[in-house]
């Protein structure tokens, strides 16, 4: 327990707000206070009182709420002990803290607000099934894509057999149509279908729209990628399965 020590009328300004319960004040004149007496920081007055008081994980900042636990006796206050208003003391509310730039569901983010290690940071993220969407909150690119895949299991084990059954045709429904000629049709826009399809071509006119000068070495570079030589099936497939396929679509060519 550590006395406060400040001017006599500041000390039953204190008092009063406590009487009053009224906290929020308290805080707010203790800090001006502080500041205009010592010109320190509330926090830094604490520290040093003997308190100690963590700083943002990212800034080094002492920006995080702060709020005490007093008792009065006599005329005299002391603080018995701090506490944090915000769940975790490790972040900062500055808007100028390098936290703010960062999703609030990334790695980094988490360990530094919670002081944990990058494993259990990964863990919480993942108890609160926030965001699997990012890369990095997955051990590796492999779970990450599995994450992604909305095959049938995927369904099943989000909502069991019978209703993850439905909810895949569903899906694969919606996606079939969303992509179909059938829908733009229906909402009025068989133009935009044409454009589109027309746009998304691989042509000479098209690279050269969408990379200007680049285009025309793209498109020669492309052509070359999906020549039908023997080159570029093993390029695309290795050297046994390219063999392979390449001998396969000679053959179809000379049945056609
Ligand atoms: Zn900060």
């Amino acid at each position: 327990m550590r006395k406060i020590e400040l001017c006599e009328k500041s000390i039953k300004n204190l008092i009063k707000c406590v009487n009053e319960n009224k906290l929020t004040k308290l805080m707010g004149d203790f800090r001006s206070v502080v500041s205009k007496s010592f010109n320190i920081s509330l926090e830094q007055y604490l520290v040093n009182l003997g308190f100690n008081i963590e700083k943002c994980g990212f800034c080094e900042d002492y920006s995080q709420i702060l709020m005490l636990d007093l008792e009065i006796i006599g005329n005299e206050i002391f603080i018995k002990d701090i506490f944090y208003r915000s769940k975790n003391p490790y972040i900062c509310r500055s808007s100028k803290c390098p936290s703010k730039k960062l999703n609030p569901n990334s790695i980094e983010r988490v360990m530094k607000s919670n002081k944990i290690s990058k494993e259990q940071a990964r863990e919480l993220i993942h108890s609160r099934n926030k965001s699997p969407f990012y890369k990095e909150n997955h051990l590796n690119n492999e779970d990450f894509l599995k994450w992604q895949k909305r095959d049938k299991n995927y369904f099943i084990k989000k909502y069991g057999t019978q209703q993850g059954e439905s909810r895949f045709k569903y899906y694969c429904d919606k996606i079939s149509y969303k992509n179909s000629k059938e829908r733009y049709v229906l909402e009025n826009n068989i133009e935009k279908f044409i454009d589109i399809s027309n746009l998304k071509a691989i042509t000479l006119k098209n690279m050269i729209r969408v990379h200007s000068k680049d285009g025309e070495l793209i498109y020669s570079n492309w052509k070359n990628k999906i020549a039908n030589t023997q080159e570029s099936f093993v390029r695309r497939y290795g050297e046994d399965e390219g063999i392979n396929r390449y001998q396969k679509y000679k053959e179809n060519l000379s049945y056609s």
